[in-house]
């Protein structure tokens, strides 16, 4: 409370709720421990002055810049937020109470003052951006994928595979039995998932595999549990006499994307990145997060082929199968196997993806073949 001793600034104090200025003596708390700086006592000069002092937190005041005591205003305007404002005509005695009550200078009033706090101020943004781009994305993601209900996933993977077949994917020639062999197989795989390779506890698939030609030998997971295979990669597995296994391990890594629903996380961290970086960057954003959503997008598929892999890994080895067969096929439909040759009539488009226009980035695309098929090959997974 203000003691005799403090020093008192006369002031005129606009209450916010009427046009009369009401005379005040202002005074300081001296700042307690924990606090930045000081409440502001006013002790009215007539009518609620039987009422006591005023007290007005140190959050609630838009403390005046004080960078200069040569250059003080006269006159202080002081903004006390619900409180009000403050009309100070003697700016330097403000100041000088202010420091008798032990005030710090504000972090505000520093970075007016000197440029290298400011340039410090920036980098801390900068940085504190980056690690929320790194770091607080993903994990905002996995939060909110989360709550995406499986309803969304079937839609969206039901319209994405209605383009797909619209615009580029023909029914399959596949004979019939042929295919029901591989569907049961995918389904004994599915139902094989144990709950320690579940990322989403709770999370209950409709698997369900799809034949499609005229996507050159490639396979696909759409989210909710539709995975596609096209009867080139199932060719391409005959001609390199390589057994359904290797198919399997395949669909194995298909299911992987589904069970740590890829797709679903890649549209909700692009809805978060361009949020956050609405919200930290304002009108810049725009840009900034088109160029970043490629560049997350990026990174974001490699680490999510790894986790891919680490899922069929799990899984194969869980029903006894061996993984080495699925790297044989990775590698030769990547073309990193020379002894590939030509394919049937016409060489089927490399990266049929490419053609895939907006869903492109729904698909799963496979680089650094090599690398793993390399991990792939190998019986222990010490990078899973
Ligand atoms: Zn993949």
């Amino acid at each position: 409370m203000a003691g005799p001793a403090e020093p008192l600034v006369r002031a005129r104090w606009f209450d916010g709720r009427s046009s009369q200025a009401q005379r005040v003596l202002v005074g300081f708390a001296p700042a307690s421990p924990g606090q930045r700086g000081p409440d502001l006592l006013m002790h009215p000069l007539s009518g609620a002055a039987a009422a006591g002092p005023i007290r007005v937190p140190f959050k609630a005041i838009a403390w005046p810049e004080a960078w200069s005591a040569r250059r003080v205003q006269r006159t202080l305007l002081v903004d006390l937020g619900a409180h009000g404002s403050l009309e100070v005509d003697d700016g330097a005695q403000w100041h000088a109470a202010l420091a008798a009550a032990g005030a710090r200078v504000s972090l505000v009033q520093r970075m007016q003052t000197r440029w290298t706090v400011l340039a410090a101020v920036v980098v801390v943004a900068a940085v504190a951006l980056g690690l929320f781009y790194r770091y607080g994305t993903p994990w905002a993601a996995t939060q909110l994928t989360r709550q995406v209900p499986m309803g969304w996933e079937t839609d969206l993977a039901g319209r994405a595979l209605q383009e797909l077949d619209a615009r580029y994917l023909q029914p399959s020639t596949l004979p019939a039995d042929r295919q029901a062999a591989l569907r049961q197989r995918f389904e004994a795989l599915a139902q094989q998932v144990p709950a320690g390779l579940q990322r989403y506890p709770g999370y209950a698939p409709r698997w369900s595999l799809q034949f499609r030609a005229g996507m050159g030998a490639n396979a696909f997971a759409l989210p909710g549990g539709t995975v596609v295979l096209t009867d080139g990669l199932v060719q391409r597995a005959a001609a390199k006499g390589l057994g359904d296994d290797a198919l399997l391990g395949v669909l194995a890594h298909e299911m992987g994307h589904v069970i740590h629903r890829h797709t679903t996380r890649m549209v909700v961290e692009q809805g978060v990145l361009n949020i956050g970086l609405g919200l930290a960057l304002g009108d810049a954003s725009a840009i900034v997060s088109t160029g970043s959503s490629l560049l997350t997008g990026l990174a974001y598929r490699r680490n999510h082929e790894g986790e891919a892999d680490c899922f069929a890994l799990a899984l194969m080895r869980q029903g006894g199968l061996p993984t080495a067969p699925m790297a044989d096929l990775l590698v030769a439909i990547s073309g990193a196997d020379a002894g590939g040759g030509a394919g049937p009539a016409g060489a089927p488009p490399r990266k049929p993806a490419d053609a895939g226009g907006a869903w492109t980035t729904l698909l799963s695309s496979h680089p650094d073949t090599v690398e793993r098929a390399e991990r792939l090959r190998q019986t222990h997974s010490g990078s899973c």
